[in-house]
């Protein structure tokens, strides 16, 4: 097939389907077979400041300015119902785009209508307060403004949940998005944003750039008419987003790597726990920012957790994502697979030794992207294996002896993303969670999500909050106003009122 008979798709800016200012399109590659399945535009500045412009306008507008957050909240609830209509297409067009399992893209896409939901019910629930702060004949209140243009910028791994998660509290709180999605999996954004114009938001309000980071998303986040970007994507991408926006007091939400812990203490139900280790590392093939790649079992159930996290590792089906059979897809993009084999070589070179994977599998008629569950041991905290994120199917399982030593080895890591802790023992889940260096701690459980919890990264993972009633801080401004409402003298000029 050759890239000139594959579908294209353009930008969409102000409810329109726009060509790229330049006229070059980029190839998208389904990871399962290699082959390139549609192109996209190619975002450049010129690109990225008209969806700006678009989106400014469209703030300032009246049309989207002067509605209620009630009706806001009703737009929403109706794009909610439309992606639930849509969501079977939808889920299949991940799967295409990035290998993951169609039963986890149904999954995703099943709980996007309940995150919109949520936002859609805090839209009108986000306001001030009177606050009793000077003279009786003061009035003095707040009031939560929307910031203006928000740049929305989003990974390859969960592309819709990720955006939704951005998208729904942005508008519910009165913003206007500009979104650019991974450059490898731009498609199912695509076909969600006629649906807002469709829900009734007026065009303008959402618009989606695609292409590379450099060439459009760079343009985006320095546009001087932006307000606020949030991000989730690399730690290094986030770092240089951080220092443009911090030079210029734009404001950023960052939800970057990690390298979480799974921690297995010797009183937890090690069967649990060792589905726990597989469901955090392996599924998904490990491209999930919260993996649980290092593993720290105590010494008294180490053996033991090895032995079945290498079992049932080896016995984890690969195959065709598509095939409800499967339980392991490709990984999203060559790179990314050429990425998880130069980490098991460095493990190995580090002294580490596979348990489990630690090569390609052979795979009949399929020629992706694909790589085996890998688990090393005789690894340490010292190696590259355990401290730079692989977001690949690679974990590291390591023995502790007590707890002081395990919060020790936990924390001991640049990233403060996540960490999950298996015991049965009550006292001690609520002394180590509150311990661990990382913004979120699950117990006897791994990858629970719900939009009602905060999710925040600590140290290199990030700054802000996304989920939760909190996240509605991120997207708008408070503002103090003062009244005088009293008819007397003005106050002497010189004296400072407190
Ligand atoms: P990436 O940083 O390479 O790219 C993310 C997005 O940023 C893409 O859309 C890309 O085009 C864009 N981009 C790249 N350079 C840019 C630049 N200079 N300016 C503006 N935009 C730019 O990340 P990735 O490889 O797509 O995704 C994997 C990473 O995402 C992993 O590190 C993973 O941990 C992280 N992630 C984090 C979370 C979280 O919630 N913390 C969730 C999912 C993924």
């Amino acid at each position: 097939m050759t890239a000139q008979r594959l579908p294209r798709h353009d930008h969409y800016i102000d409810g329109a389907w726009v060509q790229p200012a330049s006229g070059a399109y980029l190839p998208s590659i389904n990871p399962t077979t290699a082959e390139a399945w549609y192109e996209t535009a190619r975002g450049d500045a010129t690109d990225a400041d008209r969806a700006v412009r678009a989106a400014h306008a469209a703030f300032e507008d009246p049309g989207w300015r002067g509605l209620t957050p009630t009706r806001r909240g009703a737009l929403l609830r109706r794009l909610a119902e439309l992606i639930g209509e849509h969501g079977e297409e939808l889920a299949r067009t991940e799967t295409l785009d990035n290998g993951k399992l169609l039963s986890e893209m149904r999954a995703q896409l099943a709980s996007l209508p309940e995150y919109v939901h949520y936002y859609a019910g805090l839209a009108d629930k986000v306001h001030g307060s009177t606050i009793p702060a000077y003279r009786a004949e003061i009035l003095n209140y707040t009031v939560r403004e929307p910031l203006g243009v928000v740049v929305a910028i989003t990974p390859w791994n969960s592309p819709l949940l990720l955006t939704i998660t951005k998208l729904a509290p942005a508008l519910a709180a009165g913003n206007t998005v500009v979104v650019k999605p991974s450059e490898h999996t731009s498609a199912s954004l695509l076909q969600l944003a006629p649906l807002f114009e469709k829900a009734g938001f007026p065009p303008g309000v959402v618009n989606v750039v695609t292409g590379y980071g450099d060439e459009v998303g760079t343009p985006l986040v320095e546009h001087p008419l932006v307000a606020k970007v949030t991000f989730t994507g690399s730690t290094r991408t986030g770092s240089r987003i951080a220092a443009s926006c911090g030079s210029r007091f734009v404001r950023t939400t960052l939800e970057l790597g990690g390298k979480s812990p799974n921690i297995v203490f010797g009183d937890a139900d090690v069967a649990n726990a060792s589905v726990g280790i597989v469901a955090g590392v392996f599924a998904a093939a490990g491209q999930t920012c919260v993996a649980g790649s290092r593993v720290y079992a105590q010494q008294d159930v180490y053996d033991e957790v090895v032995e079945r996290v290498a079992a049932r590792a080896d016995a984890i089906r690969l195959g065709d994502p598509l095939d409800p059979a499967t339980q392991l897809g490709p990984l999203a993009i060559e790179s990314q697979r050429d990425k998880v084999e130069e980490y098991v070589a460095v493990g190995r070179a580090e002294g580490a030794v596979t348990v489990a994977g630690g090569s390609r599998p052979e795979l009949d008629g399929l020629d992706g992207f694909f790589y085996r569950p890998t688990a090393f041991v005789q690894a340490d905290n010292s190696m590259r294996l355990c401290r730079e994120e692989i977001f690949g199917p690679v974990v590291a399982i390591m023995p502790f002896g007590d707890e002081e030593e395990l919060v020790g080895l936990a924390n001991d890591t640049d990233y403060g993303l996540a960490a999950g802790l298996w015991t049965r023992d009550l006292a001690r889940a609520h002394r180590v969670a509150s311990r661990l260096d990382a913004g979120t701690v699950w117990v006897n459980t791994y990858r629970s999500m719900s939009p009602m919890s905060p999710r925040s990264g600590f140290k290199s993972s990030g700054m802000g909050v996304e989920h939760g009633t909190e996240v509605m801080g991120e997207y708008t401004r408070l503002k103090s106003v003062w009244i005088n409402t009293g008819e007397g003298p003005a106050d002497d000029p010189f004296v400072l009122k407190s």
